[in-house]
């Protein structure tokens, strides 16, 4: 039953994935009645599309988990330090039985319009059935990373072949003894090809930009392991609110956590990206570079807070890493393709991979460098280039998402006198925290454009906002208030805030094009899209908000 009079729900929530199923358990808990929407047939947002070969998180097990329940912590054992999509799917499964979550859940329900109703100042939910619910509050739990794009390639429908996608991976897929085309090198294809090479009778993989990818850390996960990480839960969970990527850096293997820079509480300006370690590689001699690598690894430069700030600093560590990849594999054209040239190391995201540099060492795997024989158009037999007619049995496309504002905008938003978020955000993402957009009032995103998102652990950026809307929707009930948005003033004071904590970052360098900044998707606004500044900070910004009863939003 609704609080209100008027409304089937009090809150609507779009999406079962992380978010969705905590904003059940946690609105709940505060007497809000909740009805999630959800396009599959499962929980798991990402998680349950993603299920290509390969897939895997990059972010340890242990913190990319949820952290609201010590009970949910003691009884779950992860089977490796880095988890495959299968067990997170398990463990996400797991907490929608445990915590009774799917009785709210309308799985198969794809949601087709988000309407404010200014009349009766309710949202309403249409699904693709027609159906039409209502809700005081509205939440987008729709994730950063879940609509798919398939490039607008000459003849790309007319593929007459088996044709994948890695973000609608279905099951049952057989690769074996097939000619495989992939395009995408990002982080999926990464994963793909070093997985399926052994088994295809031929790989090609068409690579548009090479990118900077450094082996995933070692999964392995013993009982002991796993006994340390319960043991220190409780410090595990506090530690990752006061780092910037919101992982706590516990190290199972010897039952350490990494030390916390004196600065992490204080700096509040420039995000400290050191992650485990720390430091500067400007100073550093090529033996002292050389020692560090032997012992950590490659991806061990990705610590260097100044690659992030100073061009010199990053064209060093650019340069080491084009070194390993010519030292990785056999052929010096491939190697010289596959070497990334025109940006540097942390524009795109991190990618981490297993062999990827090596698989190209094979016999069967080919790297069709677009760069040197373009891609003219895919065809009925499969691609065919500047230089070759590639035939292919199965095409995969891991070519990535309309990233952090794709699915919000795909939901066909309607917010106060008709305002389209589709007009409000067309020179790009405009709202305030990430959470609110002014003339939305009471819907809400999560770790939406504005917040770290995906600079940071999710699962934890996503308690935080998720309780951060359940505490301004009890305020909202003790105070009486009806209607929740923010202020003008505060959301220019955020973009501005977001867009000069950006600049000057290798994340924003000429040269640099990545989803961060929407130039994957042609026509869409260039503007880096997340919160630079560190989770971290963040949350003590978002915390002091609270404190002071929600200052830049206006409440009716
Ligand atoms: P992505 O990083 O956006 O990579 C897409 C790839 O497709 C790029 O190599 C891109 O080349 C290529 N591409 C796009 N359009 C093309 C075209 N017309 N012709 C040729 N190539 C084209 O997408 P993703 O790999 O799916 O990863 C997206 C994000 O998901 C990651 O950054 C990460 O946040 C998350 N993810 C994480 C993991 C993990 O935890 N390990 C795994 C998978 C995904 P260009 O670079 O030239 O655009």
């Amino acid at each position: 039953m609704s609080v209100s009079n008027f409304a089937d729900f009090d809150v609507l929530v779009v999406g079962a994935g992380f978010a969705g199923l905590y904003a059940i358990h946690r609105f709940r808990r505060q007497g809000l009645s909740v009805k999630v929407f959800e396009k599959a047939p499962e929980v798991g947002g990402c998680w349950y599309w993603n299920k290509y070969p390969g897939c895997r998180c990059d972010i340890p097990s242990v913190d990319y988990s949820y952290g609201f329940s010590p009970e949910l912590d003691q009884e779950w054992t992860w089977p490796e330090a880095y988890s495959k999509q299968a067990d997170i799917l398990n463990y996400i499964k797991h907490v929608a039985d445990k915590f009774d979550l799917r009785k709210d859940i309308q799985f198969n329900s794809e949601v087709t319009a988000v309407t404010f109703l200014d009349d009766q100042r309710l949202w309403e939910i249409t699904t693709a059935d027609g159906e039409k619910t209502t809700g005081t509050y509205c939440v987008m739990a729709t994730g950063g990373l879940s609509v798919p794009t398939k490039p607008k390639l000459a003849g790309v429908d007319t593929y007459a072949g088996l044709e994948l996608h890695t973000a609608a991976w279905p099951e049952g897929v057989d690769l074996k003894g097939k000619r495989v085309g992939i395009i995408g090198t990002g982080s999926s294809g990464v994963q793909v090809v070093p997985e399926i090479a052994p088994e295809v009778e031929h790989l090609y993989v068409f690579q548009r930009t090479p990118a900077y990818a450094t082996p995933a850390f070692e999964p392995t996960m013993t009982p002991e392991m796993m006994d340390r990480v319960k043991a220190n839960y409780p410090r595990i969970r506090e530690t990752q609110q006061f780092t910037p990527r919101a992982v706590a850096n516990f190290n199972a293997r010897t039952g350490a956590f990494a030390p916390l820079p004196d600065d992490f509480l204080t700096q509040g300006g420039r995000v400290d990206f050191r992650g485990t370690s720390g430091g500067n590689i400007k100073g550093l001699t090529t033996e002292e570079l050389a020692e560090l690598i032997k012992n950590y690894g490659i991806g061990h430069l990705l610590n260097f807070q100044d690659i992030y700030f100073d061009e010199e600093s990053n064209e060093k560590a650019s340069d080491i890493f084009r070194g390993y990849v010519k030292s990785s594999v056999r052929d010096p054209e491939t190697a010289d393709s596959l070497t990334p040239k025109n940006y540097g190391i942390g524009c795109k995201r991190p990618v981490r991979d297993r062999s990827y540099y090596q698989t190209f060492n094979r016999d069967n795997v080919t790297l069709v460098d677009l760069q040197k024989q373009p891609l003219e158009e895919v065809n009925p037999a499969g691609i065919r280039t500047s230089a070759n007619q590639y035939d292919l049995d199965v095409l995969i496309y891991a070519t990535g998402f309309d990233a952090l504002t794709g699915a919000l905008l795909k939901a066909n938003i309607t917010g106060r006198g008709g305002l389209k978020l589709t007009e409000k955000w067309q020179y790009g993402p405009v709202g305030y925290l990430g959470l609110q957009i002014e003339g939305f009032p009471n819907l809400f995103a999560v770790t939406g454009p504005g917040s770290p998102s995906a600079l940071a652990n999710m699962v934890v950026g996503i308690e935080q906002h998720i309780n951060f809307i359940a505490d301004c929707l009890a305020f909202m009930k003790e105070k009486h208030y009806a209607e929740v948005e923010p202020t003008k003033d505060a959301v220019d004071e955020w973009v501005s805030i977001c867009n000069k904590l950006a600049e000057g970052t290798s994340y924003t360098a000429s040269g640099c094009k990545s989803w961060y900044l929407g130039t994957n998707i042609p026509g869409k606004p260039q503007v880096f899209m997340p919160y630079i500044g560190g989770y971290h900070i963040f949350k003590q910004h978002c915390d002091n908000v609270a404190r002071n009863d929600y200052a830049g939003f206006a409440f009716r």
